[in-house]
């Protein structure tokens, strides 16, 4: 059972948005730099909520886009 993945945030880019399965967990990223990572149990449930609800953490400082 997957959640889909809702546009960045950031860029509002549906096309730009990654899944990446790990050993550890999931990677969730976008071409813009934003990026939600998770490693837990359920990780991939829970990553993509993350990422659903719109609360992307900031691993690459400030950017802007466009
Ligand atoms: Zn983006």
């Amino acid at each position: 059972m997957s959640i889909d993945l809702e546009p960045c945030p950031f860029c509002g880019d549906r096309d730009s948005v990654t899944d990446i399965f790990t050993r550890d967990g999931r990677k969730i990223v976008c071409r813009c730099g934003a990026s939600m990572i998770r490693f837990q149990p359920n990780a991939s449930e829970k990553a993509a909520a993350a990422w659903n609800r719109r609360a992307p953490i900031r691993t690459v400082g400030e950017r802007h886009v466009g």
